[in-house]
């Protein structure tokens, strides 16, 4: 009679990947200070929206670290979109300035789409700009989204593989779900997106090699909802602060538990912590997706610094 043994799930540590491409990207930093460039790159924060400011300094911080020069602007959140055009269209003319970055959400009097059209598709940093989303569909080199490139090379550096793959993608925002899914695309995997519009989701989850969750929705994806061995992604970032969900989530976790009492809030993916125990791989929150956006940001920075200048 034998006894079935599971491995246990390989977890994928975005904070050690991001931190080997930032070493590269410091290393292309210095090959651009010898040629006398230094890559440039300018985030917009309006108004004060306590998530956005955290998520700026630390995008600061990091060009900081790796040699890349930044600035920040935070106009009020008066500001108007002609004014923010204006603000636009001024960095779009510095030759110093190789990446432009407006921190969203933007307040609601202000023309989101309308100021991500107007940053130059050679500056955009942050890959939303149609012509970066069109080269991403046709396959050309662009400008990529941060969190969906990021997600790839979770992949490609540990050595998982996506050609021919069964890939689900739960989620079909423009910043996640669809540049994501065209990314799986483009790596030949066979991909398909669901939303909050697909019947009976469990029975495309249930067919995926590879399962990447972008919903927003605490621990949504049950263990009933995986196939055994599967790789998962959790892109969701979900704060939670009820004491009785924290203990759902993580039973007997000590440490989460000593976080939520300091902190009166933990944060939990779009994977329930349970399914990750049949996983074959999966990133964790935190420490997994969230842990490359940052990294991917400064690799655009460069490549768009490279693109223009070198
Ligand atoms: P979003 O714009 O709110 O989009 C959510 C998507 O999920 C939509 O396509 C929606 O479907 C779908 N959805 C919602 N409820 C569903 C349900 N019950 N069943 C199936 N699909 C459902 O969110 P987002 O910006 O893509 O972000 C998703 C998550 O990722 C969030 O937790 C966010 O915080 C996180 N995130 C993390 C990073 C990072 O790690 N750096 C970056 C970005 C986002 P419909 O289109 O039909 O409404």
């Amino acid at each position: 009679m034998g006894i079935e043994m599971k491995n246990a799930p390989r977890i994928l540590n975005g904070i050690e990947i991001a931190a080997e491409i930032k070493a590269e990207v410091a290393a292309e930093v210095r090959a651009l200070a010898a040629a006398g460039i230094t890559p440039g790159l300018t985030v917009i924060l309006v108004g004060h929206v306590a998530a956005s400011e955290i998520y700026v300094r630390s995008k600061v911080k990091t060009c900081a670290e790796l040699g890349i020069y930044s600035e920040m602007l935070t106009p009020p959140d008066t500001i108007t979109t002609d004014e923010m055009l204006a603000l636009v269209a001024g960095l779009n003319a510095r030759d110093d300035i190789d990446g432009i970055l407006i921190q969203l959400p933007l307040p609601k009097h202000v023309d989101t789409r309308r100021l991500l059209e107007a940053v130059s598709p050679e500056k955009d940093v942050d890959g939303f700009h149609p012509i970066n989303a069109g080269r991403l569909q046709s396959g050309q080199p662009g400008l990529r989204p941060c969190t969906p490139a990021g997600i790839l090379e979770i992949l490609r550096r540990s050595g998982l593989p996506v050609a021919g793959q069964n890939a689900v993608v739960l989620g079909r925002s423009d910043i996640v779900g669809k540049p994501v899914a065209m990314l799986l695309i483009n790596a030949s995997a066979t991909v398909t997106v669901c939303h909050s519009r697909t019947v009976d989701l469990p029975s495309f989850t249930r067919q995926a090699d590879l399962l990447v969750a972008a919903i927003g929705k605490p621990g949504f994806v049950t263990p009933e909802m995986v196939k055994p061995g599967a790789t998962l992604i959790d892109v969701g970032i979900n704060r939670i602060t009820d004491a009785a969900e924290v203990e759902s989530f993580f039973p007997g976790d000590t440490a989460r538990a000593e976080q939520f009492a300091k902190r009166g809030s933990t944060v939990v993916g779009d994977i329930h912590p349970a399914a990750f125990a049949l996983a074959g791989a999966y990133t964790p929150v935190p420490g997994g997706v969230g842990a490359l956006t940052i990294a991917m940001l400064m690799q655009n920075t460069v490549a768009a610094a490279k693109a223009r200048r070198a």
